[in-house]
């Protein structure tokens, strides 16, 4: 028998989940994959615990995410939050690929540094979460 490739260290792939299980993980945050043995779903790794979900619930990428994912949310403002009543509000930010912190910007800035782990990373424009 050949040799094959040598097992590759560390996670299968990468998933960022979509806006209908953004309340389980992070909207814009690429998660690690550590079996995607099922067909059906993925068990990713969030917060040091494995949580199966479903394909179709994920873009799966193989290599490391290197790039900020941008998160556009548009929601209608509660009169509790000092707003006009029903009047809508969009909030975008970004989430780091290093640490997944999210980071306000302003603008639409090529590169940011992340202020919390310090590394700096290109900014992905060519989707939002
Ligand atoms: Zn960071």
């Amino acid at each position: 028998m050949p040799p094959g490739p040598p097992p590759s260290p560390g996670p299968r792939g990468w998933a960022r989940c979509l806006d209908n299980v953004a309340d389980l993980l992070r909207r814009g945050a690429w998660y690690p994959i550590v079996d995607d043995s099922d067909d059906d779903k993925v068990v990713i790794e969030v917060r040091k615990k494995p949580v199966r979900i479903s394909r179709v619930d994920v873009t799966v990428r193989e290599a490391p995410p290197d790039q900020w994912s941008v998160v556009v949310r548009t929601g209608v403002l509660r009169p509790t939050l000092g707003g006009r009543e029903g009047e809508e509000v969009t909030t975008t930010y970004a989430v780091c690929p290093q640490c997944q912190e999210r980071q306000d910007f302003s603008g639409k800035p090529d590169a940011m540094k992340c202020l919390r782990c310090k590394k700096e990373s290109k900014v992905d424009w060519s989707e939002t979460c």
